[in-house]
């Protein structure tokens, strides 16, 4: 059976080992609903790490994948603006804009501002550097709850757009230091309002997950 590469893909994928050495198994599994006469696709990599043109560009050039998927010739990624910059034309005339590239394929591509009243070019380079500034910042956070929360609800809204993929990287990390602030530490020890910030968290990191990765997946714990 051969499976298409989607970036949102309709099937997820799970290798299997048994007690012996070569006993081992793909899974394919079902995702959503797939109509019959459906092509079957999985996502080979992971949903923010190589899934997306964009990110593909950002995150490991080990890989080099350019991926044609649906989602990655859509410079919206199904309307969830996933790469979406504030535009800064946009802010100054308090318009609501942001930027996306005109080719999602083309690392050196021009991206324009999607707001039709508004005429704002900028260069990809100029673009990358301030994602790449901005993922710096998560990368220095990744020992620091609270700062990595500061980083989802309040610093960056005003240059990424609130589904970022930065966004929803920084949720993920968030996830994962509070469940590993749990082991070993008794329920009652952890404040009302960590748990209260990571119930938001878990929120927007799920809302994210329903536009660029309907139905189940390892993010959602299904
Ligand atoms: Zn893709
Ligand atoms: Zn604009």
């Amino acid at each position: 059976m051969l499976l298409n590469e989607e970036c949102s893909p309709n099937c997820k994928w799970s290798i299997h080992h048994g007690q012996e050495v070569d006993d081992c198994s793909l899974r394919i599994h079902a995702a959503t609903d797939i109509k019959p006469g459906t092509y079957l696709s999985a996502c080979f990599s992971s949903v923010w790490k190589y899934g997306g043109s964009f990110i593909n560009r950002y995150e490991d050039v080990r890989f080099n994948v350019t991926c044609s998927c649906r989602r990655c010739k859509d410079p919206t990624e199904f309307g969830s603006f996933f790469s979406g910059i504030k535009c800064k034309q946009c802010d100054i005339s308090q318009s609501d804009g942001y930027l996306l590239p005109i080719d999602p394929s083309n690392i050196l591509s021009d991206w324009d501002c999607q707001n039709k009243a508004c005429k704002a070019r900028s260069k990809g380079q100029v673009i990358h550097e301030e994602v790449n500034k901005l993922h710096s910042k998560i990368k220095l956070y990744q020992n620091d709850y609270w700062q990595m929360v500061g980083f989802v609800f309040e610093n960056n809204i005003k240059v990424l757009h609130p589904n970022h993929f930065l966004l929803f990287k920084a949720c993920w990390s968030c996830l994962e230091l509070f469940w590993g602030s749990l082991k070993g530490l008794p329920f009652f020890s952890q404040r009302y309002e960590f748990f209260n910030s990571c119930t938001h968290v878990a929120k927007k990191a799920l809302d994210l997950l329903d536009i660029i990765l309907p139905g189940a997946s390892i993010q959602r714990g299904n």
